[in-house]
């Protein structure tokens, strides 16, 4: 089963303020799925370490959730989101609000779960073609 190219873009980091793929709806499979801004929820981990002297921006990490819809006006699928979050040098975007040390800061967003389930990455068929069972330990018999 071919992976739509939008759903393997999904699984590699998204950085924040760069349009996100649209993958083909799950439902009706005519209309786009066009997702809105993520909502960050910063780590614990992550929080108590802001006041840390040598904290750096890239300490920053957590969890979003993602809210995408079917652009389709008959079907208006609603999808779910969610995945990890950090946060790294700008690569793409160059937002002001977001600088530390005039170094441009953006956030990167990696999506691990979609609903209604899409798959995101081609599943690796696994091979039938096995060892004799039992192999290793007919060889350490035979050694001692
Ligand atoms: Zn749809």
């Amino acid at each position: 089963m071919p992976v739509d190219p939008a759903l393997s873009e999904l699984a590699r980091p998204i950085e924040d303020g760069q349009p996100w793929p649209r993958p083909a709806c799950p439902n009706c499979q005519t209309g786009y799925i066009g997702f809105s801004a993520p909502t960050e929820d910063e780590g614990h981990d992550s929080v108590s370490v802001r006041d840390h002297p040598a904290f750096v921006p890239e300490w920053i990490s957590g969890t979003f959730v993602v809210r995408g819809q079917c652009e389709n006006p008959e079907c208006r699928q609603a999808v779910h989101g969610t995945g990890n979050y950090c946060v790294d040098y700008s690569q793409k975007s160059n937002r002001d609000e977001f600088e530390y040390q005039c170094i441009p800061y953006s956030s990167y967003y990696t999506v691990t779960h979609l609903h209604p389930p899409m798959l995101m990455m081609p599943i690796p068929k696994v091979s039938s073609r096995r060892g004799p069972r039992g192999c290793p330990a007919r060889i350490s018999r035979a050694l001692r």
